[in-house]
C-alpha cells in the first residue's frame, strides 16, 4: 500500500478531493482513463479559443465557500449566460422572462404575461404537476411549452416530457422582469485560461496517471491504497449486476470557421423537433474572444452506450429506483467511496460537485483524526 487514497477519475470531484487530502498530509494517487485531466469540464485551445470539448460549462454558485475555493485556482471572467432559443428561425430570449413573453405574445407588462400564463395553466387543468410537461405548462403556459420546451427536451432526453421528472425544468428560472441571465446565483463566470488549467492547478504536486482503466485492473489498483474514491459510473463498478442505469450522451460536431462571428452568442438552443441537434455553442463568446476565426460545436443528444460516454444521469423514477440498489451495494463496499455525477448518479452542477467533494474530504479528515 503506497498511497492513502487512490482517486479514480481526474474530473472536478476527483481533483478537489485529491487536493484536500493532499493538503491534509495524505498521500494520493489520481488515475484517469482518458488521456487528459478535467473530465467533462476539459477545455482545449483551438485557434486561440478555449473549446469546451464535452459541452458548455458555465460556473455559477451562491455558495461563498465554493466561490472562494475555485478562485484559488483560477481567475474568473464576468461571462453571464444568456442563451437564445431558435424555434423554426424565430429567436426568443432565455431563460423565460419578459423579453420572451413580449416576443411570444406582444405583451409589455408583467401583469399581462401573468394573465396569459394563468389562463393557459387553467385551460390545461393542472393543479399538481406530476411530470416535466405538467410542470412546464404550470410555470409558463402551453405556448412556451410547445415552442421552447417540448422539442428541445424530447431531443435532449430521448423520452416524452410526460415521462420525465419535473425537477429538470425547474433548473431554469422564470421571471417577470427583463433579465436574460440564465442563472439566479450570486456568482458566475468562466475560468480565464480554461477549465483544464484550473483543474491542473488543483492537481499541482499530486501524482496523476493518465490512460489507466481502473475497472480493467481493479484488484491491482485496490492494492495500491488504503482507500479508493471512485467517480466513474456506479453501475459499471458493479458490472451492471442489476442491469444498466440510463445516461444521456452527446455527440459533438465541432468546426473551425474562417469568420470572426458565426451566431453572435455563445449558446443558441434549437427548440424545434425538426432540427436534429439541440444547440450550437460558439466557444469564443464565453471569453469575449477577438480572434479572426471561430469554433462552433453542434450538440446531438443520444442514449449512452459502448462508445458514447455518459454525461447526464436520467433521474426518472425507474432509474432512481435502480440506483438505490446500486447505492446499497456502494455503501457496503469496504474501502471505496463514490462521488460525482456518475458515481452518485445525480444531475449535479459543478458547484454541487465541488461541495460534495469538499464535504467528503472534511469527513475523511475528521474520522482519520479520531
Ligand atoms: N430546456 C428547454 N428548452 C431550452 C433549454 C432547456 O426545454 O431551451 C429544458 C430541457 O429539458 C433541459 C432542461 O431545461 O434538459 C435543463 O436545461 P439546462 O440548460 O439546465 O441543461 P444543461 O445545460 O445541463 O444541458
Amino acid at each position: 500500500m503506497n498511497y492513502d487514497y487512490l482517486v479514480v477519475g481526474a474530473g472536478l470531484f476527483g481533483a478537489a478531493f485529491a487536493r484536500q487530502m493532499t493538503d491534509a498530509g495524505k498521500k494520493v494517487l489520481v488515475i484517469e482513463k482518458r488521456d487528459h485531466i478535467a473530465g467533462n469540464v476539459y477545455t482545449e485551445e483551438i485557434e486561440g479559443i478555449q473549446v469546451h470539448r464535452y459541452g458548455a460549462h458555465i460556473f455559477h454558485t451562491s455558495d461563498q465557500e465554493i466561490w472562494d475555493y475555485v478562485n484559488r485556482f483560477a481567475d474568473f471572467n464576468r461571462y453571464t449566460n444568456s442563451p437564445v432559443a431558435n424555434y423554426h428561425g424565430n429567436l426568443y430570449s432565455l431563460p423565460f422572462n419578459m423579453y420572451t413573453f413580449n416576443r411570444m405574445w406582444g405583451v409589455t407588462t408583467p401583469q399581462e404575461a401573468e394573465t396569459i400564463i394563468s389562463h393557459q395553466r387553467q385551460a390545461a387543468g393542472i393543479t399538481q404537476p406530476r411530470n416535466l410537461e405538467e410542470q412546464a405548462i404550470s410555470l409558463v403556459g402551453t405556448d412556451i411549452y410547445e415552442k421552447l420546451i417540448k422539442g428541445y427536451t424530447e431531443k435532449q432526453w430521448g423520452r416524452p416530457c410526460t415521462e420525465l421528472p419535473a425537477f429538470i425544468i425547474r433548473r431554469l428560472p422564470v421571471r417577470f422582469t427583463f433579465d436574460n441571465n440564465y442563472f439566479n446565483d450570486r456568482y458566475q463566470g468562466i475560468p480565464m485560461g480554461g477549465y483544464t488549467q484550473m483543474v491542473a492547478n488543483m492537481l499541482e504536486g499530486i501524482e496523476v496517471r493518465l490512460e489507466e482503466d481502473y475497472l480493467r485492473n481493479k484488484q491491482m489498483w485496490d492494492e495500491t491504497a488504503r482507500k479508493v474514491i471512485y467517480t466513474g459510473p456506479v453501475d459499471a463498478y458493479f458490472h451492471n449486476c442489476y442491469g444498466p442505469l440510463s445516461y444521456r450522451s452527446i455527440r459533438f460536431e465541432t468546426e473551425v470557421l474562417d469568420t470572426p462571428n458565426f451566431q453572435g452568442n455563445a449558446v443558441i438552443n434549437y427548440t424545434d423537433r425538426e432540427t436534429p441537434y439541440t444547440r450550437i455553442i460558439e466557444h469564443k463568446w464565453f471569453e469575449f474572444g477577438t480572434q479572426p476565426k471561430t469554433v462552433i460545436s453542434r450538440e446531438y443528444s443520444l442514449e449512452a452506450c459502448p462508445g458514447a460516454e455518459p454525461y447526464y444521469p436520467v433521474n426518472d423514477e425507474t432509474n432512481n429506483t435502480l440506483y438505490q440498489k446500486y447505492r446499497e451495494l456502494a455503501l457496503n463496499e469496504p474501502k471505496t467511496l463514490f462521488g460525482g455525477r456518475l458515481g452518485e448518479y445525480r444531475y449535479y452542477d459543478m458547484d454541487k460537485v465541488l461541495y460534495s467533494a469538499l464535504e467528503l474530504a472534511k469527513k475523511e479528515i475528521s474520522t482519520e483524526d479520531i
